[in-house]
């Protein structure tokens, strides 16, 4: 089976939806878990206020399936595809889908990564985009901060 990592980035619409925004994370989450268990793929979903920004990795054609149920749901629009390649191992072998809001935990990584107050993932390099990813979701499992680590190394 060849594995792919998809990640694409949309506009949040969840407040045109649901009265409450952690609702409607709740509602996709649900699903979310449901169907990637079933089709035996991986990821994590982070969010602000703005933006979803989302790591699908799995079989190819259930990767593919599921990101062509995404494009369609009304819950975001403008969805950009930032890369699908072939990968040698999961980065989220354990999550069906980690999903994490931005918060006061986690504000420091959406502005080190997204290089401005303002996060918006047009601007961002598709590398540093799934360095994001992975930053947040290992902050909320571990409370450490993963990028002043690896800047720390960086610049050793
Ligand atoms: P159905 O459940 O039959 O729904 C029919 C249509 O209505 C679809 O277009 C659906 O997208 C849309 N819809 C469903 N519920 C609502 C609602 N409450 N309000 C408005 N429109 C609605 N699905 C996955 O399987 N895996 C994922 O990793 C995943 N991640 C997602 C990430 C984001 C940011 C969003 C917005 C959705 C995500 N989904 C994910 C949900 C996905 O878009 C589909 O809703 C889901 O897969 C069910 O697809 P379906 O074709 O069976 O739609």
């Amino acid at each position: 089976m060849m594995l792919i990592r998809l990640i694409y980035f949309s506009r949040n619409r969840l407040d045109e939806w649901y009265d409450r925004k952690d609702a409607g994370i709740a509602e996709i989450l649900a699903t979310s878990v449901a169907n990637n268990l079933r089709d035996c793929i991986t990821g994590a979903l982070i969010c602000d206020e703005r933006w979803f920004v989302q790591a699908l990795e799995g079989a190819e054609n259930k990767v593919s399936a599921a990101f062509e149920r995404i494009l369609r749901d009304q819950r975001h629009r403008d969805v950009s595809l930032v890369t699908m390649q072939a990968v040698s191992e999961r980065r989220y072998p354990n999550a069906a889908m980690a999903c994490v809001m931005r918060s006061q935990d986690n504000d420091d990584l959406f502005r080190h990564y997204g290089e401005d107050a303002c996060f918006d993932p047009r601007q961002v390099r598709p590398e540093r985009l799934s360095d994001l990813i992975e930053a947040v979701v290992q902050r909320r499992a571990t409370g450490e901060p993963a990028w002043t680590k690896k800047h720390a190394t960086n610049a050793a």
